[in-house]
């Protein structure tokens, strides 16, 4: 019998209950219904758990531990080079990170590939700046591999990079605030003025004249009120993990291949149909990170999902490790050697900004005035109810470009977004979301922070021109 893997309302209560979670979960509507595609401030909210009544929580003054330039909230790659580009143009900058290291899914949730840096001709360098530099930086150390084939592309040692972000934020003397979560912002005449934080110490305060929201899932924005939407369907989460010893079931077992064997439906814990892939770790013997998981109809922005989805993408890792234990390891020891420290979210909410990217504009190649990034990366859309997957690849033009516009949220005095949850439609969010796509974007966001601050004007109305000629100075590629 093959495993129901669509996390229904009810699949999810029954799961829940067999997992021991029914407590967790009870009282949740299973008729929660569909959300509504553009959720704004005005926009019905998703079905969240019902609220059993009030606590009151007294008013408190929050001491203010940091008075910044430039506050970046999120530390993956994104958050990071944005912190560091701005700090390199003299601002002082912290960044506040979740995790107890930088890198986002790349080192939280073991995702290991950056795509190409070259055009589709592989004629012209088409990305550089900060991602270029981390190459070099890993290369030193034994933690990339090059994979030149069709398109270059890299493959990380995702361990060695959380080392290598915290030297590049450390070189550049930005604060770090790590095992930090952001909880509320403070605004005064629509101006971000701090943020307030939750750690270890308790309630704190990091005030700042310009913030970047890199936090993936547009947290900053949402909570300011700035408006904010989510697809009624998002590109599925799926819980990555390091197996060992896949090259040796091969050699046992001619013609294994896992992508295959985890959805075998002769197999009992077959995986629902839906789309796998790998890597081998740079610097491991036999590790292989697997994206071959799929939790459906889980909204990650809703913590109490976010619970049930984590919990099953587990359970399907388990499932995973058990066809091959049970089929070609002969029942004996485990294949399952890392499980990531989180969740791998494609997608949740975005922020609406001045421009909507669309997957129009990046399949023709269309050229902007205001371009800070390019990219290759093809159109990628994770089926969000079934199995399958759509690409859809640039065929005349030579790259696509990535407006600053689509970075700054409408109505945003002194806020940018950077990385997923920037504004695209489905096709475009499909390519751009990729990380050599978001390390660009969060480069920008950490220069024109800057511009603003040094113009004294908001986001909007920075000089375009400038941030690119910055960036090129910067080492970015600027076309
Ligand atoms: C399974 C999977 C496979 C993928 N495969 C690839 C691939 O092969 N190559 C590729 O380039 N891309 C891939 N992607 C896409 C890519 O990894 C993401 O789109 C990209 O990492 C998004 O970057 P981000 O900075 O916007 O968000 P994230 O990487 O999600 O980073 C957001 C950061 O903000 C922090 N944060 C969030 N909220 C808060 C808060 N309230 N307070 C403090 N910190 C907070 C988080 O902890 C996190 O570190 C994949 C994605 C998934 C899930």
């Amino acid at each position: 019998m093959s495993e129901h893997h669509e996390l229904s309302r009810r699949a999810l209560l029954q799961a829940a209950g067999a997992a021991g979670l029914g407590s967790l979960l009870t009282g949740q509507s299973e008729a929660s219904g569909e959300p509504s595609s553009e959720q704004g401030p005005s926009a019905k909210p998703r079905a969240a758990a019902p609220v059993l009544g009030t606590v009151s929580e007294p008013a408190r003054q929050v001491p203010v531990v940091a008075d910044c330039d430039v506050c970046v909230v999120g530390g993956s790659a994104t958050g990071a080079f944005a912190a560091v580009a701005a700090a390199r143009l003299g601002a002082k900058v912290a960044i506040i990170e979740l995790n107890g290291f930088f890198g986002g899914v790349a080192t939280a949730s073991l995702v290991n590939l950056w795509h190409s840096t070259e055009d589709m001709q592989n004629q012209q360098q088409i990305i550089a700046g900060l991602s270029t530099e981390v190459f070099e930086r890993l290369d030193r150390r034994g933690g990339l591999e090059v994979v030149k084939g069709k398109r270059t592309y890299y493959a990380l040692n995702t361990e060695e990079l959380k080392i290598e972000l915290d030297a590049l934020l450390t070189e550049a003397a930005v604060r770090p605030f790590l095992h930090t979560m952001f909880v509320a912002p403070a605004v005064a005449d629509g101006r971000l003025t701090a943020v307030i934080i939750e750690d270890k110490t308790g309630r704190r305060a990091i005030r700042a004249r310009q913030f970047i929201d890199a936090t993936g899932d547009a947290d900053v924005a949402a909570r300011m009120g700035l408006p904010v939407y989510q697809r009624d369907q998002v590109q599925p989460p799926t819980m990555c993990v390091i197996l060992r010893g896949l090259d040796a079931i091969r050699k046992k077992h001619p013609g294994f291949n896992v992508h295959r064997a985890i959805f075998d439906q002769q197999y009992a814990q077959a995986l629902k149909p839906g789309y796998s892939w790998g890597h081998s770790v740079p610097g491991g013997r036999d590790e292989t990170m697997l994206a071959g998981t799929r939790v459906h109809n889980a909204n990650c922005a809703d913590a109490d999902e976010l619970t049930a989805a984590t919990i099953e993408g587990r359970r399907q890792v388990r499932a995973v490790c058990d066809i091959l234990r049970e089929n070609f390891l002969d029942g004996r020891g485990t294949p399952l050697l890392t499980l990531p420290a989180k969740l791998g979210i494609r997608e949740t909410r975005h922020a609406r900004c001045l421009h909507t990217l669309t997957q129009e504009e990046l399949l023709s190649g269309h050229r902007f005035p205001d371009a800070i990034g390019n990219g290759t990366y093809p159109v990628d859309i994770h089926n969000a109810r079934g199995g399958g997957i759509t690409f859809r690849h640039l065929e005349k033009a030579p790259f696509y470009q990535i407006p600053y516009s689509s970075l700054v949220p409408q109505g945003a005095q002194n806020v940018l977004v950077a990385g997923r949850s920037i504004d695209a439609d489905e096709g475009a969010f499909g390519a751009v979301r990729v990380m050599i796509n978001c390390n660009q974007m969060g480069q920008a966001a950490g220069v024109a922070a800057w511009l603003a601050l040094d113009s004294g004007c908001s986001v909007a109305e920075i000089d375009t021109a400038r941030l690119r000629e910055t960036l090129k100075k910067q080492g970015a590629a600027i076309l």
